[in-house]
């Protein structure tokens, strides 16, 4: 938090812009970033028949999934042998791996298995970043996706600025190669994973209390071939902390900060430059492959919203309920998604996905995943095609559509 507030006393120079910003596009529903939540919650709307514009400021979709070199979609079961989260979460597992897999293939999920053969193996797989983000792309476009890539949302237009009661966004600013436009809209999901356009459009945001500890996975040669090289943990409970660990993870990235952001990055490719070097002494066949070109950050900003999910959640009944995931760190744990905890009343034509909903520091951890994002992703879209007032939507009919589409959003559906 010092960090922040030191830099909020450096940046009190101010400039004035005085702008005037041409309309390029328009669309029913704006998607910002184009990570799995984004993708999922694109796909869904395009389906549901909105004329679907995504953003995303790479030039490749699927976000940490793809551009951070995290390549392991997490379960899709309850490690109990039961499948808990379906429609759009099932079928990007599934693209991901169309054209081939990486590492754990889930043969008795994907080509059929005893209850006992899918407790043993959980529905996850390792796909390939660039297959993943490929394939993905070519179903967008495939359901009429607009994908605007380089480019950067980076402000909003609001409808009233004086009855906050009332506030909608009226337009997404952008940025690329073109300069700065405008995107007018009816409904806008968040999909950045820092809650980016909560943050622009005056929603009540929260950060994640610990922050980030450094990561810096990528991809090697070995000799053998090329391998995944997961450097960098989550956490690390405190029994298992050793001299070294404790120098790591002393530092700790919010992810909300441009600088920092950058640093982070360098620190980042120091720590594999020096894994590598190290490695080299071993076996000189030893190379990197890939390294990631995003942030490998986990929990940044999210909304806060209607609902804020907790750990303490795990089977607990949700009327509004519109999917369902499970824990990847635990066999058993389950959990209904809320609709609350995808929107702010504040401003009403805005619902988020993915990364950034409303979930305390614990359950972060659980919500963040792929898995998660992709459920979060289509309920969003769905949502986003049927209103530009999510407060006020139907949760029934929202419910019933995304049944249509082959999700189970209650317990008593498994
Ligand atoms: C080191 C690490 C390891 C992990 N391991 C796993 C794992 O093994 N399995 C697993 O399932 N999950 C894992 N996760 C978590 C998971 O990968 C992510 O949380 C998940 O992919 C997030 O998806 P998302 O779509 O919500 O956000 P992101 O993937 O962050 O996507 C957001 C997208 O929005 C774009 N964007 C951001 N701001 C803007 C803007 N203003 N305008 C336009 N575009 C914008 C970004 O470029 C990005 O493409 C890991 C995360 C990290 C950091």
């Amino acid at each position: 938090m010092w960090q922040l507030f030191i830099r909020e006393n450096v940046y009190m120079e101010r400039i004035a812009e005085t702008l005037s910003t041409p309309v390029t596009h328009e669309c029913d529903v704006l998607v910002a970033g184009g990570g799995v939540a984004g993708i999922a919650a694109a796909l869904s709307a395009a389906r549901q028949g909105s004329r679907v514009i995504l953003l995303e400021k790479q030039f490749m979709l699927g976000g940490l999934a793809t551009a951070g070199l995290v390549t392991i979609y997490l379960p899709l079961c309850d490690g109990k042998g039961h499948q808990i989260s379906f429609g759009i979460a099932e079928e990007l597992l599934r693209l991901s791996v169309q054209y081939g897999y990486e590492k754990d293939y889930p043969t008795a999920w994907l080509e059929g298995g005893s209850l006992e053969e899918k407790t043993q193996q959980r529905f996850q797989v390792r796909y390939n970043a660039q297959l993943f983000a490929m394939t993905a792309e070519q179903l967008l476009l495939k359901e009429g996706v607009t994908i605007l890539y380089g480019t950067s949302a980076c402000s909003v237009a609001m409808a009233d600025k004086v009855d906050v009661a009332n506030d909608k966004i009226t337009a997404v600013i952008v940025e690329n190669k073109s300069g700065r436009t405008a995107i007018k809209v009816k409904s806008v999901i968040d999909a950045t994973g820092d809650a980016d356009i909560c943050a622009m459009a005056g929603v009540e945001t929260a950060l994640f209390g610990p922050g980030n500890i450094l990561a810096a996975w990528h991809y090697c040669e070995n000799g053998r071939g090329y391998d995944l090289c997961m450097l960098g943990y989550a956490e690390i409970p405190e029994e298992d902390r050793t001299e070294e660990t404790k120098t790591l993870i002393a530092r700790r990235f919010r992810g909300v900060d441009g600088q920092e952001l950058s640093e982070m990055m360098q620190l980042t490719h120091e720590r594999i430059l020096e894994e590598v070097v190290r490695k080299k002494q071993e076996n000189p066949a030893y190379m990197p492959v890939t390294i990631a070109t995003i942030p490998q950050i986990r929990m940044t900003r999210r909304i806060v919203g209607g609902y804020t999910m907790e750990t303490s959640d795990e089977r607990k009944d949700f009327e509004d309920s519109v999917g369902m995931i499970s824990n990847w760190k635990k066999r058993g744990p389950v959990y209904e998604v809320p609709y609350r905890a995808l929107y702010s009343a504040k401003v009403k034509n805005l619902i988020t996905a993915g990364r950034n909903i409303s979930a305390g520091d614990a359950m972060w951890d659980v919500t963040r995943v792929i898995p998660a994002c992709a459920v979060t992703g289509e309920a969003a879209g769905v949502a986003a095609s049927m209103t530009d007032d999510f407060a006020a939507l139907d949760t029934a009919r929202l419910q019933e559509k995304l049944m249509d589409c082959g999700v189970k959003l209650f317990y008593s559906q498994l």
